[in-house]
This record gives C-alpha cells, structure tokens and sequence, in this order.
C-alpha cells in the first residue's frame, strides 16, 4: 500500500505550474526557451502598491492578520463590488486568501461530500476539477466548444443538473480562452439557475477588468439578484493588478458560508500575508488608470497573436474578449511527424515536441479538457510573442 493518501492518487499535478518549472530547468541548463505558459502579466506591480508594502512594513504590519483578511481590506473590497459589480456585502459576507486559488479551495473543502457534484464547463481552468476530487467532490465536464464560442448554452447547464450537483462554476472571461459571455448569455444561464433552487454559485471573476474593444463584464449576482444568497463571487488582485506574487484573492459571499471557509482556512494557513494585504488595500483603493494602458497592450498583443497563429497552416484561432490568452485549435496537425521524427497524435505530444524541437512553451489544451489545442499566454512584449510564432510556424511548416 502507498504511504500517501488514495485521494491524491486521484489528482494530478497542476500543469500551469508544473509547465513553469519545467522551463526554469531548461533555462537554467542553458536553453532558449520562450516562455507563453505562465498566466501572468509581464508587467511589473504599480508603484503605488509597492510603496504601500514597503510602508505597512515599516510601520510594523508584520504580524498575523484575522484569519480572513483585515477589516481594511474587506472595506476595500466591499467597496470595490459596490463600485464594479452594483453587490453588496458586508465585511462579514468578505474572505480574503492566499491568491484565489485558495478561496476556490477553501470553498470546495467547506462545502462537498461524497457524491455531491460541480458542473464545470471545458476548457476549463486546470486546477477546478482536481480541487473538486481533493475536497472528495465529483466534477462533471461539460465541453463548451469553438463553435459554441467556448460558451456554455442553457440547454447543457438545464441537461448536467442533476439532485447532486452542488455547485456550478463560472468563468468569464475565461482561463484557458479567453471567452466572456455577454449579459444576454450570462442571464439565459442564471435563468436556468433559478428553476433549480438546489444549485449554487462560484463564479470566478479573477479577469474582470482584461475585457476588450468595449465588452461589458457581469457577474452572476448582478444579472441575477435572486442568486445573490446562492452565489459565491470570486476574484482577486493578481491579474488586473500584475500582482501574482503578492497571493491576495478574495471572495464575497453568504455569512454562513464565509464562516465555514475562514474555519478551513484558520486551519492551514491562518491568514493572507499582512504585507500583501496592505499592497491590495492601495490596489483596490488607488488608481486604475494603468488598467486602460495594460489593456491598450494587451488589445495590441492579442491582435497580434491571432493574425499570426491564423497565418500558420493548420492553426485555427479565434479572437477572444478577455483574459490575455488564445485557445487555438491544432485538429488538421494531428498525425504528422516532426522533423526530429516525433509522431504527434495529441495536443500534449505537440506542446512536448515544440518546446523540445523550437524552445516554445505552451500548455497543452488536454490540461483545460478540450482538445487538441494549446493555450498561449500572450501577457510579453511584442517582439517576444512575434518571434515565438515565428518560431510555431517554423515548427508546425517542418511537420509532415
Ligand atoms: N492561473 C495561472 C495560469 O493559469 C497561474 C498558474 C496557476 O496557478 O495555474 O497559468
């Protein structure tokens, strides 16, 4: 028998992060690599935020905060979902982590039993199923498709509910897609929602504010207040902020609930760093007008990404409204060989090969549970992102 848990053996290592160390080994023996797998601005935190760390240091915040954030920046927070989302939740109804991967986790260990199902749409982002699994939940896959926009439609959400699902999670815009669904399309779902008053809510709204050429982001609560006492609203300061590392995300959500989640948390890492949450105070709190100029990038940087990957014979890839990466389908690539002689049959065997082959690193679309695609991150300066799709082209024109 194995020493480690039979619910581990149900999970596998998270493929973003594991991709990362992988091309900080190649790096550091040596290799060229282009790195597009990391989820994560290439931008540097503002300097407001920094300057706020640097002062909460000095002034001796450095100690251990309530276990589910400060009551500073709770008030941020809540003054924040007031500002963006028209929701209002009290200090009481707010949960601050270490990034929002430990609110979703916290969320899943606070709420499922054996049996108890979450519909998760695919491509999804690679840790929600797993997270499910580790907290003893059921994930059921729905796919989601290019030529459903990546959008799930009413009539799947209404068909995957069943007397077990639990929860459904959302995403928009989305990780791996960058997707977003418009009002119209959120509301024909939390419509579907209300007819099944069993079924709650956890919408991960981490890339609210990377929306493009106009697009108007909603939330579930906001579409529908009904859901309002069913929903938990995620998000954090890790993206729109380019604060990664600084690990801030947080949640708003019903009492009880907020309750069960601060008593796991009290449990493993009894609260977010006190310096961190200081620098998400002067996030939420400061100016946002470096969002308007990242996002004018971004535009630029996926505009650029698509045109490119479009010119490339046997990629397909639609031009998304958030997030900064693009799903590109590799369907017409499978089969052929490499030059250096690797047959590729999967999207996994591709990513492997051209990283492998031209020092490109992707992920692989089997990680998000769509394939056969990759996922590139395209938050790098240009001419980094002009030279990795030369360097794609390279790779996908030498396959035969
Ligand atoms: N969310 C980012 C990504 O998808 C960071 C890595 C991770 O935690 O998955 O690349």
């Amino acid at each position: 028998m194995s020493f480690l848990s039979a619910t581990l053996s149900r999970v596998k290592p998270s493929p973003t992060v594991g991709m990362t160390g992988k091309v900080a080994e190649l790096r550091a023996a040596g290799k060229d690599i282009i790195a597009l797998e990391a989820g994560q601005p290439d931008f540097d935190t503002p300097q407001h935020i920094k300057d706020a760390a640097k002062a909460a240091m000095d002034a001796g915040q450095t100690k251990y905060t309530t276990v589910d954030g400060t009551l500073e920046l709770k008030q941020a927070i809540a003054a924040k979902f007031r500002r963006d989302n028209n929701l209002s939740y009290q200090p009481n109804q707010i949960s601050v982590s270490t990034g929002g991967k430990q609110v979703l986790f916290n969320a899943f260990m606070a709420t499922l039993n054996a049996g108890d199902e979450v519909i998760i749409p695919a491509p999804y982002w690679v840790s929600y199923p797993d997270m499910v699994l580790l907290a003893g939940g059921t994930p059921v896959i729905v796919e989601a498709g290019v030529e459903a926009g990546f959008r799930l439609t009413a009539e799947q959400l209404e068909a995957a509910i069943t007397p077990n699902t639990k929860w459904f999670l959302f995403n928009s815009p989305s990780n791996p897609t960058g997707s977003a669904y418009s009002r119209a399309e959120l509301k024909a779902l939390t419509d579907v929602l209300l007819r099944h008053p069993h079924v709650w809510v956890m919408t991960d709204d981490m890339y609210e504010h990377l929306v493009y050429d106009g697009f108007d982001f909603s939330t579930p609560a906001e579409i529908e207040p009904q859901l309002y006492d069913r929903t938990l609203t995620i998000n954090g300061v890790s993206k729109a902020y380019c604060m990664t590392g600084w690990r801030i995300g947080y949640a708003g959500g019903p009492i009880e609930l907020i309750t069960a989640m601060r008593k796991v948390q009290s449990q493993s890492t009894s609260c977010p760093s006190s310096i961190s949450q200081a620098a998400a105070v002067a996030a939420l709190n400061g100016s946002h007008d470096f969002i308007d100029e990242n996002n004018a990038a971004f535009v630029r940087r996926r505009d650029l990404v698509v045109r490119l990957l479009n010119e490339i014979d046997g990629i397909e890839c639609p031009s998304p409204e958030g997030a900064f990466y693009v799903y590109p389908s590799i369907k017409a690539l499978m089969g052929k060989t490499s030059a250096a002689g690797v047959l590729i049959e999967t999207d996994e065997e591709f990513a492997s090969a051209l990283l492998e082959e031209q020092g490109v690193a992707l992920v692989f679309g089997a990680a998000f549970g769509l394939s056969p695609n990759f996922r590139v991150s395209y938050a790098e300066k240009d001419e980094i992102l002009e030279e990795a799709c030369a360097r794609i082209k390279a790779f996908c024109d030498s396959l035969s």
